[in-house]
């Protein structure tokens, strides 16, 4: 039950916004002595979802807003070191920072996009996911990594073809890190969404809210909470329970 997220650290990536942000809230409804560490590039938007908590859930919630980019090789290499005095110890990562870019044939994507979504769905969470691990298992060996994959790593469509690859890298990476950390107290977890309503589909359409409203039209899309619940759910069963890969759908996408 929550109980058991008493007083754990939590470290959240792309907790600026949509499903990030939401676990940040849920764990904090869940149990309003887990001490969130709130990473994004967005420092001034982390620090007012920090203040919303405070004043929304729980006043005595501690959060921690930290600027992160996830596709930054050097901020992720230092990273754990950097946390401050009194943070350094964490119990739960939940990998969420990701991005698509262009939704274009082949041919037609910008390099810089398919290097943007590599180096942050892929290598970034990739890099944090070794530092984390390093970390667990020099404290004696027990923490939860929580990834958040995507219904596009498991079928991919055309048009999507970088993106779909990203997250069927995360999946494949995923399932390796758990078959390495078998029978240790790491546990390794997936959650892919299908299709949740959040600025995912804006930063898609290079800023067109329109456009990426209209992809929601008609339809009866998951949202951000949805898919809290689910990473808080698996992150406070008992320490001997792995959900390891939840795929988790709107009901018109099922
Ligand atoms: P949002 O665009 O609402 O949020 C994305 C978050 O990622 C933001 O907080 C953003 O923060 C952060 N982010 C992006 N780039 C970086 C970076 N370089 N470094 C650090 N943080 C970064 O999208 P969602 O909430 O929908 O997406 C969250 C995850 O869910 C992603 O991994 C996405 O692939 C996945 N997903 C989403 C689905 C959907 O339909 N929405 C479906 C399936 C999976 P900032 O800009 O402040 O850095």
């Amino acid at each position: 039950s929550s109980a058991r997220l008493a007083g754990k650290t939590i470290l959240i990536t792309g907790a600026s916004s949509g499903i990030g942000r939401s676990c940040a809230f849920e764990f904090a409804r869940a149990n309003p002595t887990v001490r969130l560490i709130l990473t994004a590039r967005r420092l001034e938007t982390l620090k007012e979802i920090a203040d919303q908590i405070k004043k929304e859930i729980s006043e005595t919630t501690e959060v921690l807003p930290i600027k992160f980019d996830v596709a930054n090789p050097e901020e992720v290499r230092s990273f754990m070191d950097n946390l401050p005095e009194g943070w350094k110890n964490i119990d739960v990562l939940v990998n969420n920072a990701g991005l698509v870019k262009g939704v274009d044939k082949v041919g037609d994507i910008l390099e810089e996009d398919i290097t943007t979504m590599v180096t942050t769905n892929v290598l970034g969470l990739i890099g944090l996911t070794q530092k984390v691990v390093k970390h667990y298992q020099a404290r004696g060996g027990q923490g939860d990594i929580i990834n958040i994959g995507s219904i596009a790593g498991r079928e991919p469509y055309a048009g999507g073809a970088i993106y779909c690859a990203t997250k069927a890298a995360v999946r494949s990476f995923t399932d390796s890190l758990r078959k390495e950390l078998i029978a240790t107290k790491i546990r390794v977890m997936e959650i892919d969404p299908g299709q949740v309503e959040t600025e995912f589909s804006v930063v898609r359409f290079y800023g067109d809210a329109a456009k990426a409203k209209a992809v929601y039209d008609g339809v009866d899309p998951l949202t951000p909470e949805d898919i809290a619940e689910v990473v808080v759910f698996v992150a406070s069963r008992r320490q001997n329970v792995v959900i390891a890969d939840t795929l988790v759908f709107p009901s018109h996408q099922a």
